[in-house]
């Protein structure tokens, strides 16, 4: 069992370490790579100051960091977010490395992030604390370097902001320097709704293995961001019925199904959820222990926990978010017979679909939305394929599996390179 040092509670990296410290055990992965997968490559922190709207200036801490780039150039996203700290941000890079390699993008892991509520910020405020943190970031960030993208509390404007300091600064526009941009932009058509689509997606392939018809499935999300509200437009579009959706404020539940485009309109009108009309209000914790045949966390790390396991009453958990199950949860989870399609595989969507803009903005070539969904597609039922029958040929649960396909190509890659100098 993994336990976080004395006095503090389990860090996302402390998930992070046991996830791949179990995953090397069962490769048998030799000591020098272990010891080197472990670490970070590169810890960039930055302090910055900001004007505020009032003429006062205030400082910012802000992260960029590279987990590993034996198979390409470093990718991840970049969350603002009050609890953005170095070891959420080393976790979050050492997932990215992980993701790529399952999905086989030709992609390192990195991950960035500014310790920030950008819900209390102005647009003008947002924008110079944007056009700062790429400045003071642009040591690391290129084309050919290390490519952000958006997470939690990050857009496509936030992106066309970095992708524009950088031109400015180079004096040319360099749109392959960050994916999720806006289609205007140098963006890719398909990008906003990928990493919920690549849910989708995926949460098809689970229930089928498990023999389950979509049509009519009962789908929980937490969450009701990019990812939580796409996840629900694809899935409600495939046939399934969405029965609860939260964000940070509460939850609304109808057994019945709740008409998802009218909670669109809802919480686009509302900025929340609550009130929603014809459902019930309901906190996190009840949903998480909804009954439902689809469970989706979408929103933080750490909300499956030991404390909470137990209580969970899907059949199948589709992780949107990063990290939102601990080892301890994993554990009561599998002894309970639930179906775990874990994040590295089951939010690689939106990667995915950044690969492919990335790869436009190289050639300034872009493709109609059918050539993204039908590669995104591709890729993602080739990788389910290839963890699940992992899976079942080691006799472990997915995300065991998951992550012994993608250590296992990061290492090859690693050995194939050889040690510099
Ligand atoms: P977002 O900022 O668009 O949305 C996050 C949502 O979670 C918001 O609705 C917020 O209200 C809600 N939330 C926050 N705390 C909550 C809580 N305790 N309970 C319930 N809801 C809560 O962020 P996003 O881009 O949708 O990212 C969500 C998760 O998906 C993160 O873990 C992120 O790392 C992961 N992810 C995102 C992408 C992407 O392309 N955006 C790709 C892969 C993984």
């Amino acid at each position: 069992m993994v336990t976080a040092p004395a006095q503090r509670p389990l860090s996302a990296y402390d998930v992070a370490l046991a996830q791949f410290d179990a995953a090397a055990e069962r490769l048998n992965l030799e000591d020098d790579l272990r010891q080197h997968l472990r670490q970070t490559k590169r810890e960039l922190t930055v302090h910055f100051p900001v004007r505020m709207d009032d003429g006062s200036v205030r400082m910012f801490t802000g992260y960029r960091i590279q987990h590993n780039l034996a198979r390409g150039p470093a990718k991840g996203g970049i969350r603002y977010h009050p609890a953005v700290d170095l070891d959420e941000v080393r976790a979050l890079a050492m997932w990215m490395t992980w993701k790529a390699a399952v999905v086989n993008i030709p992609y390192g892991g990195a991950k960035g992030g500014v310790a920030v509520d950008p819900k209390h910020l102005s647009l003008g405020e947002l924008e110079r604390l944007t056009r700062r943190y790429a400045s003071e970031i642009a040591l690391l960030i290129s084309p050919e370097s290390d490519i952000p993208a958006p997470d939690v509390g990050t857009n496509d404007q936030i992106m066309a902001w970095i992708m524009d300091t950088i031109s400015m600064q180079k004096g040319y526009s360099v749109p392959g320097v960050v994916t999720g941009k806006p289609v205007a932009v140098g963006g890719t058509l398909g990008r906003r709704e990928a990493t919920g689509r690549g849910v989708a997606i995926v949460a098809r392939e689970a229930v089928r293995s498990l023999g389950i018809p979509l049509q009519g499935a009962s789908v929980a999300i937490q969450g009701a961001g990019n990812v939580g509200l796409h996840a629900a437009q694809c899935l409600t579009q495939m046939g399934a019925r969405l029965i609860a959706i939260s964000d940070s404020v509460s939850g609304i539940y109808n057994p019945h199904g709740l008409d998802f485009p009218q909670v669109e309109a809802w919480k686009r009108e509302h900025g929340q959820l609550h009130g929603f009309p014809g459902a019930e209000a309901i906190t996190n914790d009840d949903l998480l222990a909804l009954p439902c045949d689809i469970l989706v966390p979408a929103a933080l790390e750490n909300q499956i926990t030991g404390r909470n396991a137990n209580q969970v009453r899907a059949r199948l958990i589709v992780e949107g978010a990063n990290g939102p199950t601990t080892p301890e949860a994993d554990a009561i989870l599998r002894e309970k017979g639930i179906l775990v399609v874990p994040d590295i595989l089951a939010n690689a969507g939106g990667v995915i679909v950044s690969y492919f803009e990335w790869v436009q903005d190289l050639q300034f070539y872009f493709w109609d939305l059918e050539e993204v969904n039908r590669n995104l597609e591709r890729v993602l039922v080739r990788a389910f394929g290839e963890v699940a029958s992992l899976a079942q040929q080691e006799g472990v649960d997915m995300r065991m599996a998951a992550s012994m396909l993608a250590i296992r190509r990061v290492a090859e890659a690693m050995r194939l390179r050889g040690l510099y100098p």
